[in-house]
Order: structure tokens, then C-alpha cells, then sequence
């Protein structure tokens, strides 16, 4: 009688809610994967944009659980050791308050930024899930479990889940690895939303990560991302994005030769952002000096790089 579950433990115990990290140096997938857990909502929740401190990847939400994935701006970038440290300190912040930490990583290519990451999360007490993309890139079947193996030796990874983000291969079994790691819990947000960030702040965002595959170890860490206007229309949304710098000098870089970096970034930034909200995206980024930004704008307009990214 007494293994009997009662019927006030049933409804504790069916819902599982909670937040997990994601780790993982850039161009591994994380975007990708995300986006295709989140599905084609994203456009959705964005009408109602709020603003909170913590911003929010994405909250995939199903029956019975709900997972609230939390992005860890400590990877974003890596230079020298002083960096570092402040980076590590972010990275600790986010992974401290979460529930568990996935730590996404190429199927192809492990490389010291991979050890980085994995150093950030190694001394956490709490589960760590191994998401290895891209496996579609190796050969055959048989890569599976050489991979596991050689993912188990680096770290004592909790689950090693290898997945295609792109081609959409064992995803579910991941989400399904996840909800049964996650503690039990009500829901934290509601259904139908999949984000508490704008998306002011994701299309800076998006232009700040595509700055950083762009630039690597030559991006001025100081640089800042703004969204400073987002209008959406009908069938078309405008956005109006400055990149602030802190020294003249920094602008030739961000800029590139005849405005090749820039131009770039641009095309990147507004193909994802059309992908995500499914409409025409006409987006302009601009190059500001911090020091002149605030109080002067005429200024302003002298200094500013203005590039114009229309969607063909
Ligand atoms: P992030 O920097 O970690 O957010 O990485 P992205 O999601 O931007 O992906 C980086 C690149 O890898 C893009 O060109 C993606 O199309 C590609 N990519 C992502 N997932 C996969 C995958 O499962 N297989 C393959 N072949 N490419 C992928
Ligand atoms: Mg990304």
C-alpha cells in the first residue's frame, strides 16, 4: 500500500519545469539547434516585447515540461587573461542559477575553445549534457560511438547525446534527455511564449555574433550592440542597429576594406533575422565612437558608417 502514489504526489510529480545553460564555443550550432527546438515562433511572442534583466534564449514548452534554455555570454568572446576572467565570471553567473548545463560542441572539430567552455562548466555539481552537432558530417553509423567514447573520456558528461541540428536527426531524443533531467516543478512561463527577450535585443544580438565569427580574436571587446529603432510593418520589418566602439582607431576593423566586413555581417544579420521573424528585413547598422555617441549627434552623423542591408 505504501509504494500507492497519492493522488496529491501525482500532481506534483508530473510537470517538470527548469532552466538549462547552453554552452559552447561559437559556430557549433547552438543557434541552429535552438532555433529548431523553438520552431517558427519566435516572430510570435515578439509582438509583445518585454524587458528583463535576464535575457532569455528560448523556452520550449510541451506537455508536461518546459524547458528554459539560458545563454552564457562569458563564450561570446575570448582575448587575454584579463578578459578572461570577466568572461568566466559572466559564464559562472549564468550557470550557477540553472538547472543543468548542455554543453554543445562540432562533431568535427574540437579545438581549445572547446577546452575553454569545458573548463567554465567542469567543477559544476549539476548534470552536464554533452550535445555533439553535426554528426551528419561524419561518415556512416559506425562514427557514433567512437564519438561517445572520445566525448566521455574529455569529461564525466552526464548523457552524450550526438544530434544534426541541421538535418534534424535525434533532436527529440535530446529533448527527451532533457526533460528527464530537468527537477520537478510548475511552469515558469506560459505556453505560447518562447522568449523574454525583445527583439530589439536579439537583432543586436544577432549583429553581435555575426561581428564576432567575422572578427574573432580582432574584435574590440569594449564594442556594444544597440538596437536604436525596430519598426515592423505589415510585410516588412526595419531595423536600425548601432555598433559602438570606444576608439577611432577601431573602426577600420569593424569596418573593413572598402566596407567589405560590415557589408557582410549586415547580409548575415538580416538573412537570419528574416529567417526568424519570416518577413522582409531591411536592416541598417551603424559604426558609432561611445565617447561621441551620447551628446552629440551631429557628431555623430559625420562618424557614423552607414550601411544599408535591403532584402532582395
Ligand atoms: P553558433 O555560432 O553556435 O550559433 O552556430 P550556428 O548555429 O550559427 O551554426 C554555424 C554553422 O554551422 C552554420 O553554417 C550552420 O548552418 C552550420 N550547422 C549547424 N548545425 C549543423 C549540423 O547539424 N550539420 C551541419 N552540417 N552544419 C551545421
Ligand atoms: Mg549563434
Amino acid at each position: 500500500m505504501s509504494n500507492l502514489i497519492q493522488p496529491e504526489d501525482l500532481n506534483k510529480k508530473t510537470y517538470k519545469a527548469g532552466y538549462i545553460a547552453i554552452v559552447g564555443r561559437p559556430n557549433v550550432g547552438k543557434s541552429t539547434l535552438l532555433n529548431y527546438i523553438l520552431g517558427e515562433k519566435l516572430a510570435i511572442t515578439s509582438r509583445k516585447p518585454q524587458t528583463t534583466r535576464q535575457n532569455l534564449l528560448g523556452i520550449y514548452t510541451r506537455e508536461n515540461a518546459q524547458c528554459v534554455f539560458v545563454d552564457t555570454p562569458g563564450l561570446h568572446l575570448q582575448a587575454d587573461k584579463q578578459i578572461n576572467q570577466f568572461m568566466n565570471k559572466a559564464a559562472r553567473l549564468a550557470t550557477e542559477f540553472v538547472d543543468m548545463i548542455i554543453h554543445i560542441s562540432d562533431a568535427t572539430r574540437w579545438t581549445s575553445d572547446d577546452d575553454y567552455a569545458l573548463e567554465l562548466i567542469k567543477n559544476t555539481d549539476k548534470p552536464v549534457i554533452a550535445v555533439v552537432n553535426k554528426m551528419d558530417l561524419l561518415e556512416g553509423k559506425n562514427a557514433v560511438i567512437p564519438k561517445i567514447a572520445e566525448m566521455t573520456e574529455r569529461f564525466n558528461y552526464s548523457e552524450v547525446v550526438p544530434v544534426s541540428a541541421l538535418k534534424n536527426t535525434n533532436v527529440e531524443h535530446l529533448l527527451d534527455t532533457l526533460v528527464n533531467y530537468l527537477p520537478y516543478g510548475e511552469q515558469i512561463f506560459p505556453d505560447d511564449q518562447i522568449t523574454t527577450a525583445s527583439m530589439r535585443f536579439i537583432a543586436a544580438e544577432i549583429v553581435r555574433e555575426k561581428l564576432f565569427k567575422a572578427l574573432h580574436q580582432e574584435l574590440p571587446y569594449s564594442l556594444t550592440v544597440i538596437t536604436d529603432s525596430y519598426k515592423e510593418a505589415e510585410d516588412k520589418v526595419e531595423i536600425f542597429v548601432t555598433i559602438l566602439i570606444e576608439r577611432a582607431s577601431q573602426k577600420p576593423i569593424v569596418i573593413g576594406k572598402g566596407g567589405k566586413i560590415i557589408k557582410m555581417i549586415g547580409i548575415q544579420a538580416r538573412k537570419e533575422l528574416e529567417a526568424l521573424l519570416d518577413k522582409k528585413v531591411s536592416l541598417k547598422t551603424w559604426v558609432k565612437i561611445k565617447d561621441n555617441w551620447s551628446d552629440n549627434s551631429a557628431t555623430l552623423q559625420q562618424l557614423g558608417f552607414n550601411q544599408d542591408f535591403e532584402g532582395h
